[in-house]
């Protein structure tokens, strides 16, 4: 429905369009429901809800039990509840994925599913109790969004949600051309995404959708990590491990909350200097500082447990002008420590330099070591093998002052956090156009992700309906 439609409805009686309705004047529709519950009267909501999706036959990259995904016809079903038909613009190709889509799954999915991380794109058609969005509405659909009921929501950790999807990871999307039911969730991967409207966050901006679709993912996770749960101050010194799109966001969020010395760590030099050019002051290659060795006896006063020539180079940057304790000196490593690396997924290695462990666990312990004894580290990275463990200091867990948050988007709200973020990319202070280096159309998606894989451009976008 258009939107010159739209308006002409919404501007009549209500006694026009239940007339209307019960003449079946608007045929066009496939079904026409009066929004007269409580949610729909609210100000602004529109007064009709339109379904014209039942039949409509899109294209889906779609993950089948333990396969790798493929391209498959989907027959969608008719929307139902608050269910939204968005029309997929971008869609980052978020790493996490890599294993999911490049190699066969030891386990089987619950679902079959339509494969991403969320997506930006133009909503189509309303379910008949959807009151959020409208029809023409562009919308970041978010991999980590809000049922703003369940247990952690209602403690304002959002990002923590227990109803996946606002619960549209149960209902069936469509169907495969055998009849099988395909799950949407938060897919980005489809020419068009059916998705609970509590996964949609409408966006009034003319920033592109392609920059746009860092935000559904990586991009939160960084900036998440950097603004929402980690405190950092004006003046203060912040390290980022991994350059990556969430480290690059991490990077661009400490910049934006005053920050005075950035220190990016990251194997990858194009990846360096596009930390740089974002906002790091400095930048470190791990593969330089690689000695690490127990300290015999385990951790004494200072917590270390390890003599670790990297945490040792990177305390000796951020050392203060004096060490005279009386005259505010007595610093040892930075105000705080950020991770974004992860373990190289299923062992998988990039055709791009790695770090000194694929794993990813050594730096786990290293940021908790690095971090000022009152200073604060977050982590955000997956991939580590199963059954991993990461070796902290007892004494400073126990009795001392550090800070640590864990967590897939550090503390972001979708809803909350993306109309910030795109204001800050509107003014010009948030660069997401460096990160999404790459498009590719929906044929090509395995490909983008493989790219992402090996890491040779920070971040790959889908665009299925360019
Ligand atoms: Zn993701
Ligand atoms: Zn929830």
């Amino acid at each position: 429905m258009s939107r010159k439609v739209r308006s002409r409805l919404d501007s009549r009686s209500r006694r026009d369009v239940l007339k209307a309705a019960g003449t079946a004047a608007l045929a066009t529709s496939a079904s026409v429901v009066l929004g007269g519950s409580a949610p729909a009267a609210q100000q602004g909501a529109p007064a009709i809800r339109t379904n014209t999706q039942a039949g409509r036959r899109i294209r889906s990259f779609i993950k089948f039990d333990r396969e790798i995904p493929s391209m498959q016809p989907v027959t969608l079903r008719a929307l139902t509840g608050r269910m939204v038909a968005i029309r997929t613009e971008a869609a980052q190709t978020c790493y996490s994925s890599v294993g999911q889509v490049l190699m066969p799954s030891a386990n089987a999915p619950q679902n079959i599913g339509v494969v991403g991380h969320g997506g930006v794109g133009i909503v189509e058609a309303i379910g008949p109790e959807v009151f959020a969005v409208q029809v023409g509405d562009r919308v970041v659909v978010n991999f980590h969004a809000a049922c703003g009921w369940c247990y952690n929501c209602v403690k304002s950790r959002s990002d923590q949600c227990v109803n996946q999807g606002g619960g549209s990871q149960q209902i069936p999307a469509g169907d495969t051309a055998d009849g099988r039911p395909v799950f949407s969730g938060t897919s980005g991967m489809t020419e068009v995404m059916i998705v609970n409207q509590e996964k949609c966050v409408p966006v009034f901006t003319d920033v592109s959708s392609v920059e746009l679709s860092m935000l559904t993912c990586v991009g939160n996770a960084g900036l998440g990590l950097a603004t929402t749960k980690c405190p950092v101050e004006i003046g203060s010194d912040v390290v980022v491990f991994g350059c990556g799109p969430v480290g690059l966001s991490a990077i661009q969020g400490a910049r934006i909350k005053g920050a005075a010395r950035i220190i990016a760590v990251e194997p990858i030099r194009y990846r360096r200097d596009l930390a740089l050019k974002l906002g790091a002051t400095d930048g470190v290659d791990p593969n330089q500082y690689t000695a690490r060795s127990p300290i015999p006896g385990g951790a004494g006063i200072s917590g270390d447990m390890f003599k670790d020539a990297l945490v040792d180079h990177l305390r000796e940057m951020c050392k203060g002008k004096t060490d005279r304790s009386f005259a505010g000196g007595g610093r040892v490593g930075p105000d705080h420590v950020i991770e974004a690396v992860g373990g190289d997924y299923g062992g998988v290695k990039p055709s791009e330099v790695s770090g000194p462990d694929p794993t990813g666990l050594t730096v786990l312990s290293q940021i908790w070591q690095l971090c000022s004894s009152t200073g604060t580290s977050v982590s955000c990275s997956i991939g580590y093998p199963a059954g991993s463990v990461v070796q902290i200091s007892a004494t400073n867990w126990a009795d001392g002052a550090k800070h640590f948050w864990g967590g897939t988007c550090g503390g972001t709200n979708a809803r909350r956090d993306v109309p910030r973020y795109v204001r800050l990319m509107e003014a010009g202070k948030l660069d997401m156009k460096s990160l999404a280096a790459r498009t590719f159309p929906l044929a090509q998606t395995t490909e983008a992700y493989r790219v992402a894989m090996n890491r040779t451009v920070v971040a790959t976008v889908v665009t299925p309906n360019a």
